[in-house]
């Protein structure tokens, strides 16, 4: 399959990676819209978060802890976003599921 996160997780494509755990891996953002803006992605490919399935709620909840993770490591727990773009119209560019971590400038609510 022609995905990029896909390499990345693999390390077939290039990127910053600054976290991996058995089932994760977390690098910068190509296109960074905040200070920090890393990506969060499962290793497994799943196209987005609509496509997961009961056997993926303890994947899910492992991108999350390892989110929370990230961001202490990084030193921005007291604020940072955490969001994924559920389909085009939404926003998803990259058919792989990934959350942004994003920190390090305000953010507003509702998004845009
Ligand atoms: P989304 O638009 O929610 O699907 O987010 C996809 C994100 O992936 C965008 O913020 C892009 O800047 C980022 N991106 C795309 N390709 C790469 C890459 N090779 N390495 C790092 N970030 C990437």
């Amino acid at each position: 399959m022609d995905c990029i996160f896909c390499k990345i997780a693999a390390r077939q494509a290039k990127a910053d990676i600054i976290y991996e755990d058995e089932e994760t891996v977390a690098f910068r953002d190509l296109n960074p819209q905040a200070p920090t803006h890393i990506l969060v992605i499962p290793k497994k490919h799943i196209d987005s978060l609509s496509a997961c399935g009961e056997q993926d709620i303890e994947l899910l909840g492992r991108i999350q802890a390892a989110s929370a993770k990230i961001a202490e490591k990084l030193k921005i727990s007291d604020a940072f976003r955490l969001v994924t773009n559920n389909g085009a119209k939404a926003g998803q560019s990259v058919k792989h599921l990934h959350y942004h971590l994003m920190a390090g400038r305000r953010f507003m609510w509702p998004p845009g």
